[in-house]
């Protein structure tokens, strides 16, 4: 049988052991388990790798655990600005940004490649079209924790921002969700789920809902979600430039991952990481930060969940 295989984040940053508790990793294992089983459940099905990446993204988005849907982190105003984005590596994609009243926005980034003549919805337009598809609207009290009201009482008025896993007094590190994987047809998929980063103001839009910064999905090639400060991986085209890499210089997944994030990226001071599976279904995770919530399904069925980086 061909090739199929899957792998997931939950967010990259200053995820310390220290301030862990095993409770709290418990339950973040035991939901990053649950979201990459949901997507290869798909695969093993004889699904599409875009299905499969959706199916692990909403289970992702559904958590409080995680920067995405219910548990997004607040803006200044205190409202929750969600994006989120998904491409077919056949070039279809669809993605949304701003969206306040959208239970899981990756389903609805799924209906915008799908169902519109577009690529990218921003805020009312984008929820006008979801609720003529079928999207219900869902008040802001559901997505809001109290562990992200009190993230954004710390910095509120420092005239600062913060990713979600930036290093907090308490101890609950959780960010931007995704999802890449590669079917038995050959499809590549990526995904990538985020409310972005805690006390942004002015309608800011990170990497994950941009075509080539945070998701990227090309067949025959690579497909990258990414996770950390989005002005960087905006500048840089981070996804972009992996597949790039590995389509002109002939790299291979692991060497043009770990050159964009350990490289450039990591010199302008760029924290975060991606993950990336190839055409053959090889799958790396790449990060410059402590950690970053992961997990995947290789080509050989074999279930793994990690939290920090890999020591070297
Ligand atoms: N990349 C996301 C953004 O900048 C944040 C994150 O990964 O936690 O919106």
């Amino acid at each position: 049988m061909p090739p199929f295989s899957i792998a997931i984040h939950g967010g990259a940053g200053t995820i310390l052991p220290e301030q862990m508790s095993a409770s709290l990793q418990s339950a973040i294992e035991h939901d990053l388990e649950v979201a990459v089983k949901a997507g290869y459940q798909v695969l093993t099905q004889g699904g599409l790798s875009v299905d499969a990446v959706v199916a692990a993204v909403k289970v992702l988005e559904d958590s409080p655990h995680f920067n995405a849907g219910k548990g997004s982190v607040l803006t200044h105003k205190e409202m929750v600005e969600m994006d989120a984005c998904i491409m077919n590596g056949n070039s279809e994609a669809g993605a949304v940004a701003c969206v306040r009243h959208i239970k899981n926005p990756i389903a609805l980034a799924y209906d915008v490649m799908q169902q519109s003549q577009h690529v990218l919805l921003m805020g009312d337009g984008a929820e006008e079209f979801a609720f003529q598809h079928g999207h219900i609207f869902t008040e802001q009290d559901y997505f809001f924790t109290d562990r992200r009201y009190e993230q954004l009482m710390a910095i509120k008025d420092s005239n600062s921002v913060a990713l979600s896993e930036a290093n907090y007094p308490d101890d609950d590190k959780h960010g931007t969700v995704g999802a890449v994987a590669l079917d038995q047809y050959g499809n590549l998929a990526a995904a990538t789920s985020t409310g972005g980063i805690t006390n942004k103001k002015y309608g800011r839009v990170g990497d994950s809902p941009i075509i080539g910064a945070g998701t990227f999905a090309e067949n025959g090639n690579v497909a990258i979600s990414a996770a950390g400060v989005g002005e960087f991986f905006l500048r840089k085209a981070v996804s972009a430039d992996i597949a790039a890499r590995m389509r002109y210089l002939g790299e291979n997944v692991q060497t043009a991952c770990e050159a964009v994030i350990q490289g450039e990226l990591k010199e302008m001071g760029g924290e975060g990481g991606v993950i990336a599976v190839d055409c053959q279904g090889e799958i790396h995770f790449a990060l410059n930060s402590i950690g970053m919530y992961r997990a995947s399904v290789d080509k050989s069925g074999q279930l793994n969940v990690k939290i920090y980086a890999e020591k070297t």
